[in-house]
């Protein structure tokens, strides 16, 4: 009855998990919630003030479908100085968060049975826009035991004569897993002699802990320009997920084709969250510092107080917000058998929620969100390292 193309497509894994929660915090129940693939931090305070003023301004009409020119330059400007290189508004359009930048470009680029590789552990949404278009994703693994680095020579083997694109996601929603300048230059120059169109998610742009060279930008535009399209966000940047604020950086014929596409489908994002996303881009950028700075404490303490039980192995993540950890040592034929249980069962008897490893193709992992307050977190650690001494003893504790 409906279209074949959402036979390919599976809808989003997270949400059996959070109706759950919902259900059991309904019931009564002190539910930890490390699903959460959002700031816990509110919107800063003259993003706000800017969407205010834009309403009381009846900034409320249609706008251009690419966006305003000023946040449209407010964005060249900031990848000027954060990364050196020089755009034009020609090259940027506003999207309805990074999530339509992406899909924008696999409506624009992909044909049906065109190959797009990616790695994994991936954020679904990924392929599955891959597949709502009618082309393949190929999946190239990464490794836990390796920090998820992403191996140029193992992407570059994957490579056909089908392929029309490699989305690159770095920091990497799940695993919080950085791809360094030295790793995409040698698959931007395999894809520079073939054709083949680069794709970089750089979402998570902002929250990196390490001092890795992550100029993925830099080494694009000077390498490969003509068939780069960036997808950025303000979602976690800025604490804006709710405004709905993306972009695509990309030659100016191909953000001409979004255009079309977006003006024909969903037409400019909103007028007030444009005002806003331009207070939040061009303005004082002390916040996202203040985030980084928090972000890191909490990653440090959850990673810390989780690897105290020797059943639960995790590299620490470079990036993003979210801890990637290896539980497949406390799964057993005769208990807990995967990692989807572990998630249903920790939710069930100690009402901690977490996302299985399931949904990113990495069966025996949890994704635990520590976009949380060090409360909840140190409550949450205790109650999960409770459960898994009940499925291996090893008398571990957060203490406090
Ligand atoms: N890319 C990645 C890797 C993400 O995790 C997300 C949000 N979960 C997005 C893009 C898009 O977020 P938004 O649409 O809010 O900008």
């Amino acid at each position: 009855m409906f279209a074949q193309r959402l036979a390919q497509v599976a809808p989003s894994a997270t949400l059996k998990a959070a109706a759950e929660a919902e259900r059991l915090r309904r019931a009564g129940h002190k539910v930890i919630d490390f699903t959460a693939g959002e700031p816990d931090f509110p919107t800063p305070e003259h993003v706000k003030a800017a969407g205010k003023a834009a309403i009381d301004a009846n900034f409320t009409r249609y706008t251009a479908a690419a966006g305003i020119p000023e946040l449209r330059d407010a964005i060249c400007a900031r990848y000027k100085g954060q990364y050196g290189v020089d755009i034009t508004a020609a090259e940027v359009l506003l999207t309805n968060g990074g999530k339509q930048a992406l899909f924008n470009a696999a409506l624009a680029l992909f044909n049906d049975g065109d190959e797009v590789i990616t790695h994994a552990p991936y954020w679904p949404t990924i392929p599955e826009q891959v597949k709502l278009v009618g082309a393949k994703p190929v999946i190239v693994q990464t490794r836990a035991e390796e920090g998820f680095a992403l191996h140029p020579d193992e992407l570059i083997a994957a490579i056909t004569p089908k392929t029309k694109a490699i989305i690159v996601n770095s920091p990497c929603n799940p695993t919080g897993g950085l791809v360094d300048e030295a790793a995409l230059t040698p698959i931007v120059d395999a894809a520079a002699r073939r054709g083949i169109w680069v794709i970089v998610d750089l979402c998570y742009e902002q929250l990196i802990y390490e001092k890795v060279p992550h100029n993925l930008v830099k080494v694009l535009f000077d390498r490969h320009r003509d068939r780069t399209v960036i997808a950025g966000s303000a979602s976690k940047s800025y604490a804006m997920t709710g405004w709905r604020c993306g972009w695509t950086i990309a030659p100016k014929e191909l953000t001409s084709a979004f255009n079309t596409i977006q003006g024909q489908t969903t037409s400019n994002i909103t007028s007030i969250t444009q005002k806003a996303a331009l207070a939040a881009v061009s303005g004082s950028q002390d916040g996202v510092a203040t985030m980084l700075g928090e972000y890191r404490k909490r990653r440090d303490n959850i990673h810390a107080w989780l690897t105290a039980h020797p059943g639960i192995k995790c590299v620490i993540p470079g990036g993003a917000f979210y801890l990637f950890p290896d539980i497949s040592s406390l799964l057993s034929a005769d208990g807990v058998k995967s990692s989807a249980e572990f998630a249903s069962a920790l939710l069930e008897k100690e009402h901690v929620a977490v996302t299985a490893g399931e949904g990113f193709d990495a069966p025996g992992y949890l994704r635990i969100s520590y976009a949380a307050s060090m409360e909840d977190l140190r409550e949450g650690a205790n109650r999960i390292l409770r459960f898994a001494e009940s499925l291996q003893p090893a008398r571990a504790s957060v203490g406090g």
